[in-house]
């Protein structure tokens, strides 16, 4: 057995390895070796989730944000961004269609909107549980106070996505010169003591991220053990300071989407729609390497060109019905199985049956 055969083989078996061990898989790994990565994701994946891809209908409610992030289109330095936001009804609205279609989870995404305070979001979570009951609602809103999330969390909403971008501390200050790292990874670890089930995650070719900062933001996942895990490629954004740097590929967020699988064994791992952007089945390769989840688009069409993190995002003209159905074929073509049930982390499956 080669020296990447026997790494490979050893994370399979232990779901983990040492710095320097990933360190060399991650510089060295070639054609073959990817093949068997992929594999043993899949295996490991279908241990715990068998060959099921959930679905979670997106809803992004709003592009306002104080924040300045580097690399993200509707920071608040992107004067040409033109800026909405959803009011209560039209969220109801979108859920509305998205039961209809099925959906039994619904993702709310949007910048850090100040307008949307503790109580307003109160109100919508509590609004959503009343007209669907029996639905998770997943938060992506970003950093807020303790006190905040955890009255979110007694509303109604279940799960928080809030990725860590990247686990290198000076790679993170770079990108978020107005931002705290600390803080971002305090804000999980209050997440998952609230009780939230918890997504982190990273995007794979930020400017100046090496082999050594990708193999942290896997021991830095190893170590938190989230139930969900956001892997991306970088995209540049014309319109913010890295608009003219090189990005991220499918190849090298592959590798990282299946070695995180690995590390993770039982988490939920969404085949992004950055993937989806980069490549015309990028999804589908993530999801052939260890993937799934897939998050669907619920916001109304009108909107949708507003909310461009990056660049040429997909689906920017299609009807939520037509995601739906469009994301099934996808699914179907890598022999996976659509579940529109609510998809909980296999845990709180559990914690539910006692
Ligand atoms: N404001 C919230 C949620 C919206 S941003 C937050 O930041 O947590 C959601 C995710 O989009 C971010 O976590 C980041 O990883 C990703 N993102 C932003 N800009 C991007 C870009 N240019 N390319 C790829 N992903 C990007
Ligand atoms: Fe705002 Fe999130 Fe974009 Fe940062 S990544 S600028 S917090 S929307």
């Amino acid at each position: 057995m080669n020296i990447l055969d026997h790494l490979l083989h050893k994370l399979f078996e232990e779901n983990n390895l040492s710095r320097e061990e990933l360190i060399f898989l991650l510089k060295n790994i070639d054609e073959d070796s990817k093949d068997k990565l992929f594999n043993y994701a899949c295996k490991t994946r279908n241990r715990y989730y068998g060959n099921k891809v959930f679905m979670r209908g997106l809803i992004e409610f709003s592009n306002i944000c104080r924040k300045d992030c580097l690399y993200c289109g509707i920071r608040s330095s992107n004067k040409k961004a033109s800026r909405y936001r959803l009011t209560k009804e039209e969220i109801l609205d979108c859920c509305h269609e998205g039961y209809k279609l099925g959906y039994r989870t619904f993702v709310l995404q949007s910048g850090e909107d100040p307008w949307y305070t503790a109580d307003r979001m109160v109100d919508i979570i509590k609004s959503i549980k009343r007209k669907f009951p029996d639905v998770a609602i997943t938060l992506s809103i970003g950093e807020r106070e303790k006190e905040e999330y955890q009255a979110f969390f007694e509303a109604g909403a279940e799960r928080y996505l809030l990725r860590h971008e990247t686990a290198s501390r000076s790679l993170y200050e770079k990108l978020h010169p107005d931002s705290s790292f600390d803080n971002r990874i305090n804000c999980l670890k209050t997440l998952k003591e609230i009780g939230y089930q918890v997504g982190a995650g990273f995007m794979v070719g930020l400017p100046g991220q090496r082999e050594e900062d990708l193999v942290e933001d896997l021991i830095f996942l190893k170590s938190l053990n989230p139930h969900m895990i956001g892997i991306g490629p970088f995209i540049p954004h014309s319109e913010t300071p890295l608009g003219k740097t090189k990005g991220g590929t499918v190849e090298d967020t592959l590798v990282m989407v299946a070695l995180t699988r690995l590390m993770v064994p039982d988490s939920l791992v969404p085949a992004t729609t950055a993937m989806g952007t980069l490549h015309p089945r990028g999804r589908e390769l993530a999801l052939m390497a260890g993937a799934n989840v897939v998050m669907p688009n619920l916001s109304p069409s009108s909107v949708r060109p507003k909310y461009q993190l990056y660049e040429n995002k997909i689906c920017l003209e299609d009807e939520p019905a037509h995601c739906r159905y469009c994301i099934e074929g996808r699914i179907k073509s890598v022999g996976m199985e659509l579940d529109m049930s609510r998809g909980d982390h296999w845990t709180y499956k559990e914690a539910k049956a006692l």
